[in-house]
């Protein structure tokens, strides 16, 4: 049997060069399901598990659909909490870069306005989660009337945080001429009654994981009181001595607590629970993508969603107090068909808990002894090791594509009448470069932001140095992405 090729979808070329970049050669089961029902512009819910492919899923179709030239956005992408929100930015972002899809996220305990800047600029494409969504439909910075999609991304996460009623004020708010899609990775009553009251005969594709905990994953739990969970902690990281590792715990304190310990005990961490600042939050989960340390020690606000490749170890410290979140947590490591282990320490008391996990996954969790003693001390030498080395920066998902892309800053913006057509035109004016050339240009009060595709970034960033933009030179200089990333604004 043949495979499934993208081109198969007839997706624009823009968009079939994103995916290659992305170096997704075949659509992943979901996206075979989906993409095709979703072109036609119909209403769709699907049940998949998540590190299925399912944001691209969505992402494809929204990008190759909405209409570039409207600049107001035409999309809205909601998600449970604000790491997913700017994962899906991201992963949006990158399926439509070059057709130069303008990706806009909203969410929480993060600038009002300016996320407000972002949206008065041309924004085809809007990711946020439900309170600062309804936050922004409310003073109106973010109008609604030409949304033409609506996603709703783990639809069941929103309804167990209790988003229901926000996400009823969120649709009502929208046109109803509009396709609505929503991914959920299980479909409970309650999601069947929003699909009822919100959606027009929505076609239902169900993508049905052999079982919850994808086999890949070795599942190991140990017997272990509260006081000697910290031993054993140390114990299983010398054994394992992995390059990636999650240790998830109940609470924000108890976070904080093995955080202190674990520095204290020179092992490469970060911590992040709900708690933090978000550009906190951001800081810490880029870093660990990138490989900056190994162990990162997290409450359930990582558990849902997050993709990091290669992560080889995850730690229940704590039973988590959700079954469903015992899935979610083990799923961050064994992806992409890669292999992976999760370890639970289980308390006496977590006895009804496991039962529970037991039921939901279908699958009896085996308790092990703990590592020997002699193991132990056999493999310490080589943890120490590691733990000094330096650690190897990994590159990002869509470094491929950043590669031929580099993005400029122009000291000139609103206040000096700067629009972009006068970007264009004298981009377009250097020897070489034409508009196909041009990615995404983006104008704020005394900044303009202009990505120059096909590798064409260094040679137009000589060439404006010396170059009149709207009759006057202007400071030109290469963009700190990571500064942009981590939400923090140009000095
Ligand atoms: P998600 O379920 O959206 O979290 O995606 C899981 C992982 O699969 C992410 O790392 C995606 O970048 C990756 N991915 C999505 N679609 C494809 C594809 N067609 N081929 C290869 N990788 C993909």
């Amino acid at each position: 049997m043949t495979k499934t090729n993208f081109k198969d979808y007839k997706l624009s070329d823009e968009i079939l060069k994103s995916l290659d970049m992305l170096n997704y050669k075949n659509p992943t089961p979901v996206q075979e399901k989906v993409i095709p029902v979703a072109l036609e512009n119909r209403d769709i819910l699907v049940k998949s598990q998540t590190g299925s492919g399912k944001t691209a899923t969505f992402a494809i179709p929204l990008c190759e659909m909405v209409d570039w030239e409207e600049n107001k956005p035409q999309a809205l992408i909601l998600t449970p909490t604000r790491e997913l929100a700017i994962q899906v930015k991201e992963d949006v972002f990158n399926v439509g870069r070059f057709k130069r899809i303008k990706v806009a996220a909203l969410y929480g305990k993060s600038s009002f306005s300016h996320q407000e800047k972002e949206l008065k600029q041309k924004t085809h494409i809007v990711v946020g989660t439900p309170g600062r969504t309804i936050d922004h439909i409310k003073e109106g910075t973010f109008v609604t009337d030409k949304v033409k999609y609506l996603i709703i991304d783990e639809a069941d996460e929103m309804l167990s945080l209790g988003f229901v009623e926000q996400i009823e004020e969120i649709m009502k708010g929208l046109p109803n001429e509009r396709v609505t899609m929503l991914f959920s990775a299980t479909l409970p009553e309650d999601i069947d009654a929003l699909a009822k009251k919100y959606m027009k005969n929505p076609t239902k594709i169900e993508i049905e994981a052999k079982t919850l905990t994808v086999d890949r994953i070795e599942q190991v739990c140990y017997r272990v009181e509260e006081k000697n969970k910290l031993n054993l902690l140390r114990d299983v990281t010398i054994v394992e001595n992995p390059d990636s590792c999650v240790i998830f715990c109940n609470t924000q304190a108890k976070v904080e607590a093995l955080y202190a310990e674990l520095s204290k005990r020179q092992y490469p961490c970060d911590k992040i629970h709900g708690g933090m600042e978000q550009d906190d939050r951001i800081r810490v989960m880029n870093n660990f993508k990138k490989g900056c340390f190994r162990y990162l020690i997290a409450t359930d606000v990582a558990a849902r969603g997050i993709d990091i490749d290669n992560i080889s170890l995850v730690v229940n410290y704590d039973v988590p107090v959700l079954r469903e979140n015992y899935v979610h947590r083990i799923g961050r490591t064994g992806r992409a068909g890669k292999s992976g282990k999760a370890v639970t320490f289980v308390m006496s008391t977590d006895e009804r808990r496991i039962s529970e996990i037991n039921s939901y996954t279908g699958k009896e969790l085996e308790f092990s002894k703990k590592p020997r003693r002699s193991v132990v001390i056999e493999l310490t030498p080589a943890f120490q090791s590691k733990l000094g080395e330096k650690v190897e920066i990994k590159e990002t998902k869509g470094a491929a594509l950043s590669e031929e892309i580099l993005k400029l800053h122009i000291n000139a913006g609103k206040k000096t009448k700067m629009r972009a057509v006068d970007v264009v035109g004298t981009l377009c004016s250097i020897e070489g470069m034409t508009k196909d050339d041009i990615g995404v240009i983006s104008i704020h009060d005394v900044s303009t932001f202009v990505e120059i595709l096909n590798n064409k970034g260094n040679m137009v960033l000589k060439a404006l140095q010396t170059k009149n933009i709207k009759g006057r030179p202007r400071s030109v200089t290469v963009v700190d992405e990571e500064r942009l990333q981590q939400g923090r604004p140009r000095r």
